[in-house]
C-alpha cells in the first residue's frame, strides 16, 4: 500500500491510483497545496500494483537523446512559450485522426489536463501554464483509447510521461510522449489562491491568463492577466517560482530533470540561441528539440515540413538552463513561506515580502539588455 512518509518521494503524477483494483487510492491535497496519493486501509487488497508502477520507486532507464534542434514554427510564437514546437506535432497528430492530451487553464484558471481531436481544442494548450497541473483521469483515458487502437499524443512534465509510462507497462506503439526541460512545478493551491487575491484586487473575475507573454520580448516576458501586463521578475507568483520557493518538494532531487523520463521528444526553451543558431535570434522564442527515440525522430520530420530546423550541439542546448539541473537547493525559507500562506490576509503583499530583489547593477544590466533587444527586433521586423 502506498503511503508518502516523505514528501519528496512522490511526484504526484497519479500512476498509483489509476492502477489501484480496488480503486482505494486518492489525491488529497497538502497544506503547501499539491496532491499526494491516499490508501484506504480498508478497502485495500495489498497487491502492492502503486509501488510497482511508482517513477520515484521504480527507476525507468535514462532516456538516450540521439540529436538535439534548434527549431521556430513562425505561426504559434505569439501563442506558445518558446518557438511553438508543440502546437505543430499536436496538430499532425489531430491530422491523423488521433487524440492529444495536454494542459490548459479552466475558466477559474485552475491548471489541469484536457483532450484535444479538434484544433479548436488545441489551440488552448499552448503555452506554459505555471502550476502543477490537475490530470484527473488522463491516464486512464489514454489506456482506454490505446486500447481500442486510437493513436494518441500526451504531452506534459517528466514526472507525468515517467508515470504513464509507468502505468502503461512501458512505451506503447500509438502513443508519442512530449515532455520538457522542467524546473519544477509550482504549487497548484497557491496559484489558485493568488488568483483570488487578483480578482479580489480586480473586483472582478480574470477573464484572460497568460503566463508568458512575448509582447516584450521572449527573453524579458510579462505576465499577463486581463489589461495589467508586468515583467516576470515583478509578479510575486512568477518570481518565487523562478527563485525555486514554491515548487513541489520532488522537484529539487528530481532524476527525471537531469536523466530524462523515457519521453520520445524533449522540448525546452533554447536561450544559448545566440550562440547556437543566431540566424533564428530575433527574441520572439526558439525551442530546442531533443530527440530520445525513433518516433521522436519521426516527429522531427514533420517539423522539417512546416518549421525552421537546425542541428545543434546537445552540450550547448542545455547552457544557461535550470530544466537540466541535477539538483536544486530548497531556499532556507520555503517552509517558513508555506506556513505564512495561511494567515496573511494580503497574499499578494505576503507573497512580495519573500521575492528577493536582484542586486541594483544587475536591474540595471537587465534593462539595457531588455532595451537592446527591443531595438533589435523592430530593426528585424
Ligand atoms: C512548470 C513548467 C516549468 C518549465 N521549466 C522549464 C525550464 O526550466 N527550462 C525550459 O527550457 N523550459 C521549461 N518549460 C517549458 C517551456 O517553457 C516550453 O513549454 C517548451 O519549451 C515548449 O514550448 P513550445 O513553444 O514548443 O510549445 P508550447 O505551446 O509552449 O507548449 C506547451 C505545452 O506544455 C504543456 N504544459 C503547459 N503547462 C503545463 C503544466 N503546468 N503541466 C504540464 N504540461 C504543461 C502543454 O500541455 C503543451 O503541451 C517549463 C514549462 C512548465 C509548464
Amino acid at each position: 500500500m502506498i503511503r508518502i512518509s516523505d514528501k519528496s518521494l512522490c511526484c504526484g503524477c497519479t500512476a498509483c491510483a489509476t492502477v489501484c483494483p480496488a480503486q482505494c487510492i486518492v489525491l488529497r491535497r497538502d497544506r503547501e497545496g499539491f496532491d499526494y496519493p491516499v490508501a484506504n486501509p480498508d478497502l485495500c487488497i495489498n497487491c502492492g500494483k502503486c509501488e510497482k508502477v511508482c517513477p520515484m520507486q521504480q527507476l525507468s532507464k535514462p532516456s538516450e537523446t540521439t540529436a538535439v534542434y534548434a527549431v521556430r514554427a513562425e505561426a504559434h510564437l505569439g501563442e506558445s512559450s518558446s518557438g511553438g514546437v508543440f502546437p505543430v506535432i499536436a496538430g499532425k497528430m489531430i491530422e491523423e485522426g488521433g487524440v492529444v492530451f495536454g494542459a490548459v487553464l479552466e475558466p477559474d484558471k485552475r491548471v489541469a489536463h484536457y483532450e484535444a481531436s479538434t484544433m479548436e481544442e488545441l489551440q488552448k494548450m499552448r503555452g506554459s501554464k505555471y502550476a502543477q497541473s490537475d490530470l484527473y483521469s488522463t491516464f486512464e483515458d489514454i489506456a482506454y483509447y490505446l486500447k481500442s487502437g486510437q493513436k494518441v499524443l500526451f504531452s506534459g512534465t517528466p514526472c507525468q510521461v515517467a508515470g504513464l509510462l509507468n502505468s502503461l507497462g512501458g512505451p506503447q506503439e500509438n502513443l508519442l510522449t512530449v515532455d520538457f526541460a522542467c524546473h519544477g512545478v509550482p504549487s497548484p493551491g497557491l496559484w489558485e489562491k493568488y488568483v483570488k487575491a487578483l480578482e479580489a484586487s480586480k473586483g472582478s473575475q480574470l477573464k484572460e491568463v497568460k503566463f508568458r507573454d512575448k509582447s516584450e520580448g521572449w527573453r524579458h516576458y510579462c505576465f499577463r492577466y486581463d489589461d495589467v501586463s508586468v515583467p516576470y521578475v515583478d509578479d510575486p507568483f512568477m518570481a518565487l517560482f523562478v527563485q525555486d520557493m514554491s515548487i513541489r518538494p520532488s522537484c529539487y532531487s528530481c532524476r527525471f530533470r537531469a536523466e530524462g523520463s523515457g519521453s520520445d521528444l524533449r522540448l525546452a526553451d533554447l536561450w544559448s540561441v545566440s550562440k547556437a543558431a543566431p540566424e533564428f535570434d530575433d527574441d520572439k522564442g526558439v525551442t530546442a528539440v531533443f530527440v530520445n527515440t525513433e518516433k521522436g525522430a519521426a516527429a522531427l520530420e514533420v517539423l522539417k515540413k512546416t518549421a525552421l530546423v537546425k542541428q545543434i550541439d546537445e552540450n550547448m542546448a542545455k547552457e544557461d538552463n535550470g530544466g537540466f539541473a541535477a539538483v536544486i537547493a530548497v531556499p532556507e525559507k520555503r517552509e517558513e513561506f508555506f506556513k505564512g500562506v495561511h494567515s496573511t490576509k494580503d497574499l499578494i503583499a505576503y507573497m512580495s515580502t519573500y521575492v528577493v530583489r536582484r542586486p541594483m547593477h544587475i536591474r540595471m544590466y537587465r534593462s539595457v539588455r531588455k532595451r537592446l533587444s527591443q531595438i533589435k527586433r523592430r530593426i528585424v521586423k
